[in-house]
């Protein structure tokens, strides 16, 4: 298969890399990924600067472009521009740090796939969960074997093309990985933790971090706790935020343009 590769981390982000060695094998890879991090981005696009590209030769070992784009960016470029033909399939990752419940919202990694739907092509975004003592070294082995694996299974899995699959691997290696469930976001998110601190000139600044919480729920069907549990988590997502249920029930509202407005 002919796949475009793209990441929220960087093109040098190590999981892009694992990626890429192991989608080799058996396709044509084509890596169009951001010059510098982009995480948390989420879908933003680039309209009032340049996106800059540069050719990726052979010494990186990439065959693409590294752009000064955010992750839709460059799958948009990518298709529009930038490759001869357009990928078969998207595949996103593989992020370093989980990206399930709310912070799917925020993800560059996520929207990279949302955006490859948008193009009606298949897409998935792969994330690797890590704890303190994995963070400095984190192993992307068993996930990208995996990532190989779901994009051959992909078009045996008959989703309709408005659907994009978040994939999210524990982080543990890949004996001790409990097995695969599907499952829907979770209400887990960032608890709020902004840094004060002052810089060297005397201004005061804020540096954004926190923790997960929504780490309870059900890890049959919810996303985090699978995670927490030990499985490799995938969730359809789609791009469509319509709520159906809201919608029915206003149609049986009364809501009307008020006489004078
Ligand atoms: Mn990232």
């Amino acid at each position: 298969m002919r796949l475009l590769l793209t990441n929220d981390d960087g093109v040098y982000a190590p999981g892009l890399a694992a990626l890429h060695a192991a989608l080799c094998q058996n396709h044509e890879v084509l890596v169009v990924a951001p010059e510098t991090e982009q995480s948390a981005v989420g879908h933003a696009i680039t309209l009032a600067d340049p996106i800059r590209v540069r050719r990726l030769g052979p010494r990186t070992g990439f065959n693409g472009w590294a752009i000064t784009g955010t992750p839709a960016d460059c799958v948009k470029l990518a298709v529009c521009e930038l490759l001869e033909e357009p990928p078969e399939m998207v595949v996103s990752g593989i992020n370093l740090g989980a990206n399930v419940g709310v912070n799917v919202l925020y993800s560059g990694t996520v929207s990279a796939a949302s955006e490859g739907s948008i193009l009606g092509l298949p897409s998935v975004a792969l994330s690797l969960a890590f704890t303190p003592a994995t963070l400095d070294n984190p192993d992307f082995s068993f996930a990208a074997g995996f990532a190989t694996y779901l994009v051959e299974q992909y078009p045996s899995l008959g989703l309709p093309p408005e659907v994009s699959l978040n994939v999210n691997f524990p982080p543990l290696p890949g004996e001790k990985v409990k097995g695969v469930r599907f499952t829907r976001q979770s209400n887990a998110r960032l608890k709020e933790r902004f840094h004060r601190r002052t810089d060297p000139r005397g201004h005061l600044y804020f540096w954004q971090g926190g923790e997960m919480m929504g780490r309870d729920g059900d890890a049959a069907t919810t996303d985090f706790p699978a995670l927490l549990a030990g499985y490799v988590t995938v969730t359809p997502v789609r791009h469509d935020l319509t709520h159906e249920d809201a919608l029915d029930r206003l149609g049986q509202a009364a809501l009307h343009l008020p006489p004078r407005l």
